[in-house]
């Protein structure tokens, strides 16, 4: 990999470790999830860096993709399972990490924290260019499930690559039997979910979060000179623009945009996730965002 870009990642992932701390930090009962969300976006550019995607704030059974929209009211309550997931990018060149905080000050749910931590751990140190990424799965699974708990099968780990956050690899939660091999020079995020619940997410409504799509994309559309290819949130098009939402449900319409779905587990589970992006070097693994 290029020196250049390879500092560019560092940096990126350095970044992206900081806003997760800072991030961290604000996670209270009756705190504002737009305060949050925006407080962290605000430090990433104080550091240096752009948001690589809107932070992600999903709660219980979300596991992934609700970020507050412009207006909203939705607070923490103690309790509260909180993924927080965050990323900073530096021309283009991303990270992504998250990690799980249960709201107040109850230990309640500290095994099931516990457990993607770890498995994030086992996983990572099994890490080598070549390694087929079933046995990364296998790993995560085999440390979740030693927890009691389940690891998503329909959600995992991806590749990344410059302005693009989830680039063709996919690296699973269990042994799916997919003999890919990571590659030298391949930057990917691993992602173990754990569940109490069946180990499955379902698409929810839409959580804010939109990206241009691929095949449509025109290089004067003002959303692709703010955020070009990775993903935004509507309180971002909103700083852009008088009429945000009439834009957003246009470009909705006519296919030039895609939304994220709210990722959730059904009522009553509760999930947790540790992430952390790992460039793969020949002779190296460099963890990023640790
Ligand atoms: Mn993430
Ligand atoms: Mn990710």
């Amino acid at each position: 990999m290029d020196q250049q870009v390879k500092e560019k990642y560092k940096l990126a992932g350095t970044i992206g470790k900081k806003a997760l701390e800072f991030g961290t930090g604000l996670i209270e009962p009756g705190v504002y999830l737009y305060d949050i969300a925006n407080g962290i976006e605000k430090y990433i550019g104080e550091l240096g860096g752009k948001p690589s995607f809107p932070v992600n704030i999903s709660i219980n059974n979300e596991a992934a993709h609700y970020t507050p929209f412009e207006g909203d009211k939705r607070k923490l309550s103690r309790g509260d399972i909180v993924k927080l997931d965050v990323g900073a990018q530096v021309d283009g060149y991303l990270s992504d990490n998250a990690t799980t905080i249960e709201v107040g000050e109850a230990g309640n749910h500290s095994d099931l924290i516990d457990a993607t931590r770890e498995a994030l751990t086992a996983a990572i140190k099994k890490l080598r260019p070549h390694l087929q990424v079933r046995n990364i799965g296998a790993e995560i699974d085999r440390v979740i499930s030693s927890h009691g708990f389940k690891p998503i099968r329909n959600l995992g780990g991806h590749g990344i690559n410059r302005f693009d956050l989830h680039s063709e690899i996919f690296i699973p939660n269990y042994d799916d039997g997919n003999a890919t091999t990571v590659k030298p020079d391949m930057v990917v995020a691993i992602e173990p979910f754990a569940s109490t619940g069946i180990g499955m997410i379902h698409n929810g409504p839409g959580g804010n979060i939109y990206i241009l799509s691929g095949t449509k994309i025109r290089k004067d559309e003002p959303l692709y000179q703010s955020f070009n290819t990775v993903p935004f949130a509507q309180r971002w098009v909103a700083k852009l623009m008088p009429n945000y939402n009439e834009y957003i449900r246009k470009m909705m319409k006519s296919k030039e945009l895609s939304e994220f779905a709210v990722l959730k587990e059904h009522r009553g589970s509760l999930i947790s996730q540790a992430e952390h992006t790992v460039m793969i070097l020949s002779d190296e693994i460099v963890v990023t965002t640790s």
